[in-house]
């Protein structure tokens, strides 16, 4: 078997340094893959593939793409879940020749590996979306997230305890997760890395360096999971940026207990910030969403995924929020303003990770000036906008060197010059004018051929290889090819033959001298440029957020003109008395279909904290639970609700579980599914939690599904005495209401109208007076003769269950959930007690078998 060819060799080294990732290996003007990374770019991309060479007796694979094209082939290889380590030449031919002589191999190196959590290209970013990169860190029984958004350098540290993990990563929906390849954590990471990079001592050490610290202790806290959490992901982004550590800002510690707990199946079924489709369309973020500009969307996407509980810093946003709330025009001149305003978090985010361009930068000085005038015109507000304000000034220098230096709208290539303003640089202009001068004498060059020559078709034309140069039609040639005519003949092609002249050697020369010049002059002060303006870094960032807040404040004003919306008053007890309240989401469905949404009133308090809610199926009822759960969530997340009044005692953990049947698509047992999610909820409410719960018990069986149902909802009232909406169709859970003192019946109301039913979609007090099924069914097309034969089915079925005493024959005898508790307590006490009278070592066998007795008939 023959050796690998040099190159062939090189790749392979290359390959395996690249690990799991495909590796695009440059050659020339295009990146190729080759073998199994081949195959799959290949298929995924939709390109030929093809093969080059041959390696251990086989062809070898190959496809390629355009260096110059590559953005939008990572974008789909990076969709699609892969990872891109991007291998370029370091050093050129000619540097290789010196090298290594002539047939030296140009060296390569990896130089970053791309993946979905490290991005900072806006072709590659949603403008509107937050792209984190999360790492879990694990030491001595505790685990802590870190997680960076290196496209903007938000870098949070999270303390959760281990129960709360799975609800964290829910909430940062990250792009890429990765975990210690030995920890406990392997199933929720996206990527395994070594465990040493999680280390927590050498996390501490690795941080110190990172932000020139000599104790982190400015930042907070951390204790030994946060720091092995935060240390492994500095590792990853290190490794993947190949030591040219992207953007972070210090880290931001995040007590998981300082938000509302809202766990995954939660944050599905509520469709927060994201519908159970994956879509940002049709959740309660789209439909809240009016802010003017990506970093606004982004914090407002932050601040509903996580609700806070800490009531002062919700009422210093809702004061904000009436602030613009109540001042109409100043809201509209704030929107406008920032509608015109670049994204400075994420430019300055490329700018660290050396990605930048002259275009950045103009963004900066535009964003940063932009904010500045916002400032003059905001003033004389609230607590929190006395704070905001100072953020957006400030970058007076900055400004001032990037207007005078740049031109107004600066190229994304830097290579080909032409980004830094005349009268900048008075050597620079210089150059500028030699090379436009050069231009102007070869125009006249041109002219001057064409008399001396007769043929008026001459053009002095430029490409890389001859350079400038004269071309005349072959048919005309003839006397330029004179020895004497002072043309040297350079090149003849089909129809055209081209020369060089002397004099046209002398100015092109100029000209192109004078070009490299200039160019190497931008790019000396582009990079003094960056060095500015990555000096005022973590100001330019807070400044960013600055603005961000801002829209996010104006942004929940507008939606709440728009709507009708109140602002909630937020007490300490826990109380839920939302009047006229309305589901976002649905309120704009219906009006899409031209019907007006019915408004309805919702009040629990300590003495009535739960409400049983029946009534015909499509009568509103899961409308009804949801948009009271997305009422506390927009309430603590600092906005107005779509109610005419509300009144809200700060929930801690919120909870929303959906009968399984409604669930068919998920692969798991669906009861199953359920029956976990209900028990996390009896587990972990406590009596400041709101927990809806949508026809609980449907997965199973009619009889097990009632008592299931009927369980929990004693042991809501009785142990978590938290508020909560049940909805359910088991008409005999009504019977609750006389053991259980602060639950109270409801419905929503339907009616039989000339033989058609109608839903009035309006919760009444009461239970419901019978149950529609059959009208419903009419409603939703199933044929005349069907709905007949089902009518008499069920004329039998009652006749039964009115001989029998019903479904529920028999329940009203059943002692109560904390009886039954009670009285199992009792009992194991009593067979504890036996157990510990028995002397072991003293007994007969005879008397062991009645001891044994005793125990059983104890149990
Ligand atoms: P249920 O849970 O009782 O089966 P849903 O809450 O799913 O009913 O509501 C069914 C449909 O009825 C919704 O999709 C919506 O179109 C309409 N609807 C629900 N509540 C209202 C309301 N308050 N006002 C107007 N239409 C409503």
């Amino acid at each position: 078997m023959s050796a690998p060819t040099p190159m062939m060799a090189q790749y392979l080294a290359l390959k395996a340094e690249a690990e799991d990732c495909l590796l695009f290996y440059r050659m020339g003007d295009f990146f190729e893959l080759f073998f199994e990374d081949a195959r799959v770019a290949s298929g995924v991309l939709d390109i030929a593939l093809t093969s080059r060479g041959e390696h251990a007796g086989e062809k070898i694979p190959m496809c390629g793409v355009p260096v110059h094209a590559a953005t939008a082939y990572l974008q789909r290889l990076i969709k699609a879940g892969h990872r891109v380590a991007i291998a370029e030449q370091t050093e050129t031919p000619a540097e290789a020749k010196a090298r290594g002589g002539s047939k030296a191999l140009v060296a390569r190196g990896i130089v970053r590996v791309v993946t979905a959590g490290t991005l900072t290209e806006e072709a590659l970013l949603d403008a509107r979306t937050d792209n984190w990169c999360v790492a879990i860190g694990e030491a001595g029984g505790e685990v802590a997230l870190a997680a960076a958004d290196v496209s903007t350098g938000r870098f949070l540290v999270i303390d959760a305890s281990a129960d709360a993990i799975g609800a964290e990563l829910a909430r940062l929906a990250p792009a890429e997760t990765i975990a210690s390849e030995t920890g406990d954590y392997t199933q929720a990471a996206t990527g395994l890395r070594p465990r040493a990079d999680f280390d927590s001592a050498s996390g501490e050490a690795r941080l110190k360096r990172l932000f020139g610290v000599a104790t982190l202790d400015g930042f907070g806290q951390f204790g030994r999971a946060a720091l092995a959490a935060a240390g492994g992901l500095v590792a990853y982004l290190d490794h993947t940026a190949k030591g040219a550590l992207p953007f972070l800002r210090p880290p931001v510690l995040v007590q998981a207990a300082g938000t509302m707990a809202i766990d995954a199946a939660t944050r599905d079924s509520l469709e927060l910030t994201c519908t159970t489709g994956g879509q940002r369309k049709g959740s309660l973020l789209d439909t809240v969403d009016r802010t003017a500009t990506g970093a606004g969307a982004r914090a407002l996407g932050g601040d509903i995924g996580a609700p806070l509980m800490d009531r002062a810093a919700v009422e210093a946003r809702l004061d904000l929020v009436q602030f613009f709330h109540d001042d109409p025009a100043l809201r509209e001149t704030l929107r406008g303003a920032l509608r015109a305003l670049p994204d400075i978090g994420r430019a300055l985010g490329r700018l660290v990770a050396r990605r930048g361009s002259p275009r950045d930068l103009g963004q900066l000085r535009d964003g940063l000036d932009g904010a500045w005038r916002l400032a003059d015109r905001l003033g004389g507000g609230p607590a929190l906008l006395e704070q905001i304000v100072p953020q957006l000034r400030g970058h007076g220098a900055l400004i001032d060197l990037l207007t005078r230096a740049l031109v107004p709208t600066p190229p994304i290539e830097a290579s080909e010059g032409g980004y830094i303003a005349a009268g900048y640089d008075a050597a620079l202009d210089d150059l500028r004018d030699t090379g436009a001068g050069g231009r102007r004498a070869i125009a006249a060059l041109e002219a001057e051929f064409r008399i001396q020559t007769g043929i008026t078709a001459l053009k002095i034309r430029h490409n890389g290889v001859l350079g400038y140069h004269v071309e005349v039609p072959a048919r005309a040639a003839d006397s330029l090819m004179k020895p004497d005519s002072g043309f040297t003949h350079r090149q003849t092609l089909a129809g055209v033959v081209r020369f060089n002249t002397p004099a046209l050697h002398e100015v092109a020369a100029k000209v192109s001298q004078a070009g490299a010049h200039a160019l190497a002059a931008e790019a000396a002060h582009l990079e003094e440029l960056i060095a500015q303006a990555l000096a005022a870094r973590d100001r330019i960032a807070a400044t960013a957020d600055a603005l961000a807040r801002l829209d996010v404040a104006s942004a929940l004003a507008e939606r709440a003109a728009e709507g009708g919306w109140v602002r909630p008053e937020l007490v300490d007890h826990a109380c839920f008395e939302v009047t006229g309240g309305r589901h976002p989401v649905v309120e704009a469905a219906v009006a899409r279909s031209g019907e007006r949404f019915v408004a309805n009133d919702c009040q629990l308090s300590e003495g009535s904290r739960l409400w049983l809610v029946t009534g015909p199926n499509m009568g509103g009822k899961s409308t009804f639970l949801r948009q009271n759960a997305l009422i506390a969530v927009l309430a603590q997340a600092g906005s107005y609700v779509p109610a005419t009044r509300a009144r809200i005692g700060l929930v801690d953990r919120l909870f929303s579980r959906v009968g399984a049947s409604d669930n068919l698509a998920r692969g798991r047992s669906t009861f199953m599914v359920e029956m976990v999610e209900t028990a996390a909820i009896l587990a972990q409410a406590t009596p400041r939690s709101l927990v809806i719960l949508d026809e609980v018990g449907r997965g199973t069986s009619t009889y097990d599904g009632l008592a299931i149902a009927w369980a929990v909802v004693e042991a809501i009232h009785e142990d978590n005495r938290c508020r909560c909406l049940f909805a359910t169709h088991y008409h005999e859970l009504t019977r609750l209401a006389e053991r259980c003192e602060a639950l109270s019946l409801h419905h929503v109301r339907a009616r039989e109208w000339k033989g058609e039913l109608v839903l009035l979609h309006e919760v009444a007090t009461g239970p419901a007076d019978r149950s529609y099924g059959l009208a419903v069914a009419r409603l939703a097309g199933m044929p005349p003769a069907t709905i007949a034969r089902a009518k008499s089915v069920l004329a039998r079925l009652e006749a039964g269950r009115a001989r029998t005493g019903g479904l529920a024959a028999g329940l009203d005898d059943l002692p109560l959930f904390a009886a039954v508790a009670q009285a199992e307590e009792e009992q194991c006490d009593a067979i504890r007690s036996a157990v510990e009278a028995i002397d072991v070592d003293s007994l007969s066998p005879r008397e062991a078998l009645d001891a044994l007795y005793r125990l059983k008939a104890l149990a």
